[in-house]
């Protein structure tokens, strides 16, 4: 059987788009830049985000993202943008550049459940303070960078 060889940005020809030899790895998740956090109120709060579904948390840096997996309603079988011509700006502004066809999916830090991310709120804040009886709930509010 002949071996598969995996194209990458310097092995790709002249003329050849490399979104040709991808998945689609761009169109099937959105990443929402976040705050980081500092405080329990915060880390309590995200904690809260992720409980609404598969959602992660991920830190490229200093900058802290919420991960939101799903497929782009538009995307095809073959892997292709069913409305290319009419696609958003932002899919229009993306470049193959540094998207992720080739991330390895490592992250200096990757929550995925909100109980991870609650253990390192544990490790890192100072001990959390215990709510009095009849203290006001507040309702945490996404707050987006
Ligand atoms: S921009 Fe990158 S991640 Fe998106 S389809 Fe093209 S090669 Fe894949
Ligand atoms: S509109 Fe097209 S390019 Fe944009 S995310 Fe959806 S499938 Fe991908």
């Amino acid at each position: 059987m002949e071996a598969t060889t995996h194209v990458t940005r310097e092995t790709l020809k002249a003329g050849e788009v490399l979104c040709s030899y991808c998945t689609a790895r761009c169109c099937r998740y959105f990443a929402m830049n976040i705050d980081k956090p500092t405080t329990w109120e915060q880390f309590d709060n995200m904690r809260w985000y992720m409980m609404h579904g598969p959602f992660s948390i991920f830190v490229d840096g200093d900058s802290w993202y919420l991960l939101i997996p799903g497929d782009c309603q538009h995307l095809q079988a073959d892997h292709r943008c069913g409305t290319y011509h009419t696609r958003p700006q932002i899919c229009r502004d993306y470049t193959t550049d540094a998207c992720e066809y080739d991330n390895d999916g490592v992250y200096d830090q990757y929550f995925e459940t909100p109980d991870q991310l609650w253990e390192y709120a544990h490790a890192i804040l100072p001990a959390k303070p215990r709510r009095a009886p009849g203290d006001p709930v507040s309702l945490p509010v996404l707050q987006m960078a």
